[in-house]
C-alpha cells in the first residue's frame, strides 16, 4: 500500500518536475529518498538527497528539497490543489 501510493506520488513529481529526475539524459539522480513527514520541516534540516513530501491526513501540503544546481538553496513548492478542493 505505501508503496504505491510512493509510485504514484513519485509519477506526479516526475510530471511536475521532469528536470529533477532526468536521469536518461544527465544520467544523475538527485534525490536517494523521498521522505513523507507529517509537519513541514525546518529548511536547515533538508538534506542534499532527500526529497521532503509534507502529507497531513492524505493530502498534499509541501515539497522540499535542496536545490539540484549545486547552490544549497532549499525550495520549497507547494502541492496543495486550492482550485480543486474535491
Ligand atoms: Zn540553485
Amino acid at each position: 500500500m505505501f508503496n504505491w501510493l510512493k509510485k504514484k506520488l513519485i509519477g506526479f513529481i516526475k510530471r511536475v518536475l521532469p528536470f529533477l529526475f532526468d536521469d536518461e539524459s544527465t544520467r544523475n539522480v538527485y534525490y536517494q529518498t523521498i521522505k513523507f513527514v507529517e509537519s513541514t520541516p525546518q529548511k536547515s534540516s533538508v538534506n542534499t538527497e532527500e526529497f521532503i513530501v509534507v502529507k497531513y491526513k492524505d493530502k498534499l501540503y509541501w515539497a522540499l528539497f535542496e536545490c539540484p544546481c549545486g547552490c544549497h538553496e532549499v525550495i520549497t513548492l507547494p502541492l496543495k490543489k486550492e482550485q480543486n478542493p474535491n
